[in-house]
This record gives C-alpha cells, sequence and structure tokens, in this order.
C-alpha cells in the first residue's frame, strides 16, 4: 500500500483536471480542484471550456479508462440521456469519400455532449473522499524556484492567496500560461511542436424526429480531399448536435443558408439532410482552432520537482481525431501509475510514462494533417509511406468490415497501430 502524501492542488475541473483529482485522491489525503468557472450542473458550455459547444467523441480507449477509475461510467452516462451503441453497429462512418463497411467493431460508443460527459465526471470525483473544489478561483502563478514548486496564488471570492501543495497538477487547457509561470519562477519553459491547422468549427443542435439516419445514433464524414468534414451525433434531448469543420481557413458560416449550402458540399449526404430536414434549436456556434501544440516537457533534462503538467496544457490535438479526452485519460493513468511506485523524480517519470500515448496520438492526428497539401510541416520518407498505406486501409475498408473493424480500433487507441500489419489483416489490406 502506498503511503499518503499529504496536499495536491489540480487546476482547472475540466476533464484531465477531474481525471488527475480522481488518481491523485489514491494516494494523497487531500486534493483541491482549483477552477476559474462557476459550474453548475448540465450547463452546455461555459466559459473556460467554450469548446463544449462542439460534437465531442469519446474514443473507446478513453471510456474504458474513465469505466476503470469510475465503475459503473458508462451506465451512469446513460441515465443521464447519453446513447451507447457500438461502433460501425449503431453509427455510421465515411472517410475517404464513401463509407465504412458495417460490422461489429468490438468498439462502444458513448453519444452524448462534452457537457454531459463532464457533469458525470465531475459528479463522481467530487464524491471521492478527500476532494474539495474551489470555484471562481483563478490560479495567477506558481510559488517556487527551478527545484522545487510549493505553492500556487490565486484570485477569487476570498481575494488574493497562496495555497501550499505538495504536489501542483496544471490541467488548466490549452489556453494554459504553464510557460509564463515556469519562466517567473526561473524554470525552464518547454519547446513546443506545433502544426497549424487554422481549422474553424461551426455547430448547431437540431430536433431528432423518429427514424432519421436510419435509426441510426450518429454519422461522421471525415475531412475529405477538401479538407471538409463533420458530424451529427444524437444527444441527450433528443437533439441532434451537428459540427461542420473545415481546415485551412475554409471555415464553415453559422447563418441557416451558408450552414446548408456547407453541409452540402461534404462527401456524404447524410449530414445535409439532417440539417435541412430538422428544426434548429438555437443559433449555431463557431470556434475557430489555428494550431495543434505539444510541448515537450518529456525532452527536458530538469523539472521542478512538485509539479506536471497534463491535458490540454502538455498537447492540445487537432479536435477533428477525437484524442483530447482520451489521452488526458491515458495521462491519468500514467500518473496513477507513477505515484504508486515511488516519489523520486516524480515529474521526468510522469513525463516518459505519458510520452508514448501522447507520441502515438499525436503521430495519428499530425500524419492525416500533412495529407493536406497546405499543411505546412515535415513530411519525412515514413510520414509519406505511411499515408499511402492508411490510405490504401480505408479503400479497403469501405468493402471489408474486418478491416474497418482493425482501422477504427487503431483509429480508438484500443489496439497498437501495428495490428493494422498482423498477417491476416496486411493480406486482406494487401490483396484485397
Ligand atoms: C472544438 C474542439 C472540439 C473537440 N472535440 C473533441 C472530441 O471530439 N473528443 C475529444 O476527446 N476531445 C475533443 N476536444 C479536446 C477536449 O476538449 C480536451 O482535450 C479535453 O477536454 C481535455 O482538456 P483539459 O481538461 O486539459 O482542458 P479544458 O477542457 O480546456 O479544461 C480546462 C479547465 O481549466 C480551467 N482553467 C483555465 N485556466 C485556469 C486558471 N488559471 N485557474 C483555474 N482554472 C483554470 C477552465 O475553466 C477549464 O475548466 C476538442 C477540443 C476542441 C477545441
Amino acid at each position: 500500500m502506498t503511503q499518503a502524501r499529504g496536499h495536491a492542488i489540480v487546476i482547472g475541473a475540466g476533464v484531465a483536471g477531474l481525471l488527475a483529482a480522481r488518481v491523485l485522491t489514491d494516494t494523497f489525503d487531500r486534493v483541491t480542484l482549483v477552477e476559474r468557472d462557476e459550474l453548475t450542473a448540465n450547463e452546455t458550455a461555459r466559459r473556460g471550456v467554450a469548446q463544449a459547444w462542439h460534437l465531442h467523441g469519446l474514443l473507446d480507449r478513453g471510456r474504458r479508462i474513465m469505466e476503470q477509475l469510475y465503475p459503473g461510467f458508462t451506465g451512469e452516462a446513460v441515465a443521464d440521456g447519453a446513447t451507447v451503441t457500438e461502433v460501425l453497429v449503431g453509427t455510421r462512418w465515411y472517410i475517404g469519400g464513401a463509407r465504412l463497411a458495417a460490422g461489429s467493431t468490438g468498439l462502444t460508443s458513448v453519444i452524448a455532449t462534452r457537457s454531459l460527459l463532464e457533469t458525470v465526471l465531475r459528479r463522481r470525483t467530487l464524491e471521492l473522499r478527500g476532494i474539495e473544489l474551489l470555484t471562481r478561483t483563478t490560479v495567477r502563478g506558481l510559488v517556487g524556484d527551478a527545484q522545487r514548486v510549493r505553492a500556487v496564488t490565486v484570485s477569487g471570492p476570498a481575494g488574493p492567496q497562496t495555497l501550499t501543495a505538495d504536489l501542483v497538477v496544471d490541467a488548466s487547457g490549452r489556453g494554459s500560461r504553464i510557460t509564463q509561470w515556469l519562466t517567473e519562477i526561473g524554470a525552464e519553459a518547454p519547446a513546443e511542436a506545433r502544426l497549424d491547422v487554422d481549422l474553424g468549427y461551426a455547430s448547431r443542435f437540431f430536433r431528432h424526429r423518429p427514424g432519421q439516419l436510419g435509426g441510426q445514433a450518429s454519422v461522421i464524414v471525415s475531412t475529405g480531399a477538401n479538407g471538409r468534414g463533420g458530424g451529427a451525433v444524437r444527444v441527450e434531448g433528443d437533439r441532434w448536435h451537428v459540427t461542420l469543420a473545415g481546415m485551412l481557413g475554409d471555415h464553415p458560416p453559422t447563418d441557416d443558408a451558408g450552414l446548408g449550402d456547407y453541409a452540402a458540399s461534404l462527401s456524404a449526404p447524410d449530414i445535409h439532410t439532417i440539417v435541412v430536414g430538422s428544426e434548429p434549436l438555437g443559433e449555431a456556434v463557431p470556434y475557430r482552432f489555428r494550431t495543434a501544440v505539444r510541448r515537450r516537457f518529456d525532452r527536458q533534462s530538469a523539472h521542478p520537482a512538485g509539479l506536471v503538467v497534463l491535458g490540454d496544457a502538455q498537447c492540445a490535438f487537432n479536435p477533428l481525431y477525437a484524442q483530447g479526452m482520451t489521452v488526458a485519460a491515458l495521462q491519468a493513468v500514467a500518473l496513477r501509475d507513477c505515484l504508486a511506485a515511488t516519489d523520486t523524480d516524480l515529474p521526468a517519470r510522469f513525463y516518459a510514462g505519458a510520452a508514448d500515448a501522447v507520441a502515438l496520438a499525436w503521430q495519428l492526428a499530425a500524419g492525416s494533417d500533412l495529407r493536406h497539401r497546405g499543411v505546412e510541416g515535415r513530411r519525412t520518407l515514413r510520414t509519406r509511406l505511411t499515408n499511402v498505406f492508411v490510405g490504401r486501409v480505408q479503400r479497403v475498408s469501405h468493402r471489408d468490415p474486418r478491416v474497418a473493424r482493425a482501422f477504427l480500433r487503431v483509429a480508438h487507441l484500443v489496439d497498437p497501430p501495428a495490428a493494422l500489419t498482423a498477417p491476416g489483416t496486411l493480406r486482406r489490406i494487401l490483396l484485397s
């Protein structure tokens, strides 16, 4: 049994912060979640997570981890209104201009808004022993030096304060000030890898009618050669949540006619049929995501003790690939495993432990982005060969459900990419 470790502070009560708080309660006496926003149940989105207006797919690897950390998570989401179905059985996916062959994938899809998922995680986390949540409280900086972080400074309803901690976890999202905070205490800031995708989203809710989409719960149209894609998912409240997306500045408009025309330009008609055939609920909401950013803490030779950074604050992925919540879950598991071992060199061990998961997700997303000529970045021979192979996998997936299954299990981070080169699968990919 591991020894209790005192007090941990988690900056940000988003998905990554909640998952981090959950694993910290295994070994810390007290865990304080510090959150800038006021939190109310079932808000569609709040200021700190404006992305919650937009479609959030939960990869099955992430769901499985959440189920492990919070037994009964999937059932609780369903009780709150989520739909659960099997990927490619109750859902459809178009990629490369055609539909993936339907069939069993063994992957579970929990279809809900991001706020429903976050509400379940928050409820379960706040039930844990030793947890405290401070809302309307903003972390302003770190207290410490290059050797150790000892506290954070905050401002909130009780005025400015310093909160001491044995461990500080930054889970404050893609807008994290961690680079500035580290510099202020004389510690080294990490190098950053960046990929400019200039992605634009527009999302709107519509009333769902029985029988639409052949009774299926979601359709995803991956960005085709024109860089446009989207999704329509049947979420709680018997609504369609529709998101349209375009890369490299070709962003969807938010007016009725523009949204409909943009949906009509996708490589499959299903989303357009839903948009023009359903009653809109509220206005369309835009979002602009310019750059995917990976902060390379794993490459630093020294870290201040008492601080780790996870979630989007460490790596903010292009959201098209729905990886962010799942990578946050994988990082939480890496943190749990490091804490279960020893206290020595926690940050270095954590960044090394999380690096494989982050690197794989980054590589899958960047590889896909680099298929678009307009995305600037180095295309190594390996990237180009991988993209040729992935293109072939996708084409075969249109007619072979077993290859579609293998492909989606890799995309859901459930199976490693090597599963696609297992002899039986590779034969089907190359010879079919
Ligand atoms: C448009 C869009 C669509 C996405 N779609 C998907 C998807 O389909 N699937 C998927 O898995 N992921 C998706 N993501 C990514 C996903 O939202 C995040 O990866 C995931 O929520 C983990 O983020 P996080 O918890 O690190 O940060 P966030 O969710 O951004 O949470 C950060 C929290 O910190 C708080 N905070 C910020 N600064 C401070 C401070 N100084 N003091 C106190 N509190 C602070 C904020 O209020 C917020 O609550 C999408 C992202 C975007 C932008």
